[in-house]
């Protein structure tokens, strides 16, 4: 160790045989990017992969014995996968990982369908936090689910097919645009105005109304056999139709819709997967953190709790007792240091992209408030752990203080009384329709958590 502490470069220090391992892995991701544009496809992607590896669905309450491989599927939107390790569970705990897959999104309302000027439009309620201007004119696919009365469900996906069409929000002309271009950006785009164009060819009689509707709706009970009414009990999410690209010359980075949080979610899935470890894991790909972590499948849930204490009542321990051993990595992305941006950021204790995966011992906003702030007893178990098996991570703080801030699940694990601290990969256009990472930052969060569930 030397007396100075400065952050080290990834791609400076790798040698051709690590860069070739940096670049084949995020082919992986990539791959797993494109499978999942959603939570619910996200956990329908994982189940896969995680069966492929001899995983097997858990009944909630049944006893789970050393060596078992399981997954439980919490409603098709949240996945528990369990490793049940060898190592006294009351002496060494469970490691946790927890990385949420829902990304922020434009959501249809429950009565979206309307029509005007001879155009017929889905209207959309936004989820999480956007900037509405980035989700015009680009090309947006649907995905999603529809449940029918009678039980059955109707599964969504339209736009990511070469041959599919994709759906769009106009945005108005340079030309006409003077009384929207002195207004403050928040104030210039109405949520309300976020309506996706899905049709424009009417059916029926001339003296018929809202032809074009109808037109949209035949298409639909011809393909789907759903109803307008049906829209009542639909989950159908708009996101990017857009697939994940190498960015650069020299392919440095991946752009891609959702790198928050599937790129923490991928290297949690790949270090449970690949990792021999006599410790116990469970790896959570959660829903709704966009949203406040919320609902019954959000990291509120007690759920967490059910199952950890599934696993120690198996093993015959205390869950009490396990829940003080364990310890969480809570796998969300932090802000990368924008050089376009300089000022949102203070340059000492901003992550930095190549960087390596990035620990934020507290988040939140102002002083600190809806962070929990990971102790320094377990900041410095951790770096002996990633020091031990050359994991190259920085320090990071999302942004200057005071100039805004967020929250992540952390918190929601720590108050099970679980040593817990953020880790995450740096993200450049967080939130936007298509953000950008450095591969060498997402290979360092796969070897980080490989390390951690040792
Ligand atoms: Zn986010």
């Amino acid at each position: 160790m030397g007396l100075t502490y400065k952050r080290t470069n990834v791609y400076a220090t790798a040698d051709k045989a690590e860069l070739d391992a940096i670049m084949a892995y995020n082919e992986g991701y990539k791959k797993f990017l494109d499978a999942g544009k959603t939570e619910r496809e996200t956990v329908a992607n994982t189940i896969k992969l995680v069966e492929a590896a001899g995983f097997k669905p858990y009944v909630l309450g049944a006893k789970i014995s050393k060596g078992d491989k399981l997954y439980y599927n919490n409603r098709g939107k949240s996945l528990f996968i369990i490793r049940a390790g060898t190592a006294d569970l009351e002496t060494n705990g469970v490691r946790v990982l927890v990385a949420h897959v829902d990304s922020p999104r434009l959501d249809l309302k429950q009565v979206p369908l309307f029509e005007k000027a001879s155009m017929a439009y889905l209207k959309t309620h936004y989820y999480g936090g956007i900037k509405k201007y980035q989700w015009l004119t680009i090309p947006l696919s649907l995905h999603g689910v529809v449940a029918k009365k009678d039980g059955t469900l109707v599964s969504v996906n339209v736009g990511e097919d070469e041959a599919d069409p994709v759906f769009y929000i106009t945005d108005l002309l340079p030309h006409l645009s003077q009384e929207i271009d002195v207004k403050p950006v928040k104030d210039a785009f109405s949520a309300e105005n976020l309506n996706l164009l899905v049709g424009g060819i009417p059916v029926g009689d001339a003296a018929d109304s809202d032809r074009v509707k109808r037109g949209v709706l035949e298409i639909l009970h011809k393909k789907y056999g759903i109803c307008e009414e049906d829209f009542l009990s639909a989950e159908l999410e708009a996101v990017p139709a857009l697939k994940a690209h190498d960015v650069g010359f020299d392919r440095a980075y991946v752009a891609s819709y959702g790198h928050d949080d599937r790129v923490c979610a991928y290297p949690e899935i790949t270090a449970t997967l690949q990792t021999e470890t006599e410790q116990t894991v469970l790896t959570v790909l959660a829903d709704k953190e966009e949203i406040g972590s919320e609902g019954n499948t959000g990291m509120q849930c007690i759920l967490i709790r059910d199952i950890l204490r599934s696993i120690a009542v198996s093993y015959g321990a205390d869950p009490a007792v396990v829940r003080a051993h364990s310890k969480c990595l809570s796998a969300d992305v932090t802000a990368g240091f924008d050089p376009a941006f300089p000022s949102a950021f203070e340059e000492l204790n901003a992550a930095y992209v190549h960087h390596g995966v990035a620990m934020d011992k507290f988040t939140g906003s102002r002083g600190k408030s809806g962070s929990n702030d990971a102790s320094a007893e377990y900041i410095g178990y951790l770096r002996g752990v990633f020091d031990k098996e050359g994991v190259i991570w920085q320090p990071s703080e999302l942004g200057k203080v005071d100039v805004g801030g967020g929250g992540t699940v952390a918190k929601f694990i720590a108050n099970q009384n679980i040593d817990t601290v953020d880790m995450g990969v740096p993200v450049l256009s967080m939130h936007a329709p298509y953000e950008l990472v450095s591969k060498a930052d997402v290979y360092s969060a796969h070897k980080a958590f490989s390390a951690f569930v040792k």
